[in-house]
């Protein structure tokens, strides 16, 4: 059983939202904005503990969540969570914060579940792909509802993910590997060499041919404020950066990349997203 909402026909454009104020609020808040999805983190981004669930506050959202015809959302892991540490520390702060977002995840069952895949911080990708694959392999279970998604990176320094094949590569040793799938992020996969401006067809095709467009979740729209192929990830506003509105609008418009949630990471409050959100809503065809 799925409650995926997802559908080809919509257009699921949200952007990054505070999760203080509980999930009915993050709904309202969306739908203020203009938007039919929206991510948030499921913790301080920088780790720490996570806000206790308020099991009403989440009858009423997923009430309000069908009735504003809200989209797929996505949750992220926390930036600090590295899944192939070298430290045996760092390792068990991976197992324990992902094993408890994803038991909180399954109060809202069909959703995402985002994270950096790691740095393998000179244990060589090898290492950093088997450490990751296994942590899933310890967390993961059949029954759970929630698909967790490796994020596309820009492959800064030791970053495991900043090519297909080792998103792949990680998949390929997940037991339950129905459950996991990726989220292509715009400016990581710019700033990774993968140039989406000027060749989107044959990015996708290589994606499809590596990966599998079937395991493409989520997409993060972001411009960057590096050139491509820097290897920085700096992200930037919709339309002011190496990526440019020409290529935003070709990417919403895609027909391979329809149905499925696109998240605003970019440098804005709310009114900066809100206007972001208005701006690429009138060029979806
Ligand atoms: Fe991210
Ligand atoms: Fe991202
Ligand atoms: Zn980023």
């Amino acid at each position: 059983m799925s409650t995926d909402v997802s559908n080809k026909n919509v257009f699921y454009i949200g952007c990054h939202l505070s999760c203080s104020k509980g999930f009915l609020h993050m709904a309202k808040e969306a739908e203020s904005l203009g938007a039919n999805t929206f991510q948030f983190f499921t913790r301080n981004p920088r780790g720490g503990k996570a806000k206790d669930i308020d099991p009403a506050d989440v009858q009423k959202f997923l009430e309000y969540s069908k009735r504003m015809g809200l989209g797929t959302v996505v949750a992220h892991a926390p930036y600090t969570l590295n899944a192939c540490g070298a430290d045996e520390r760092v390792q068990e702060f991976a197992f324990q914060t992902m094993k408890d977002d994803l038991q909180r995840m399954e109060y809202i069952p069909g959703n995402l579940y985002n994270f950096h895949p790691g740095s393998h911080v000179g244990q060589g990708m090898e290492t950093g792909i088997q450490k990751i694959a296994d942590l899933l392999n310890q967390i993961l279970w059949p029954e759970m509802q929630t698909t967790v998604l490796l994020e596309t990176m820009a492959g800064k320094g030791s970053e495991v993910g900043g090519k297909f094949e080792e998103l792949k590569a990680i998949i390929d040793r997940v037991e339950l590997s129905d459950k996991v799938g990726v989220c292509l992020d715009t400016c990581h996969v710019y700033d990774g060499g993968y140039d989406i401006v000027d060749h989107l067809d044959e990015v996708l095709e290589k994606f499809d041919r590596v990966v599998g467009l079937d395991r493409l979740k989520a997409i993060h729209l972001n411009d960057s404020k590096n050139p491509f192929a820097s290897h920085k990830d700096r992200h930037e506003k919709i339309g002011e950066g190496s990526i440019g509105i020409e290529a935003m609008v070709r990417i919403i418009n895609h027909p391979k990349l329809q149905g499925i949630p696109f998240c605003l990471e970019t440098p804005n409050e709310l009114p900066g997203y809100a206007e972001e959100i208005r701006v690429l809503r009138g060029m979806k065809s």
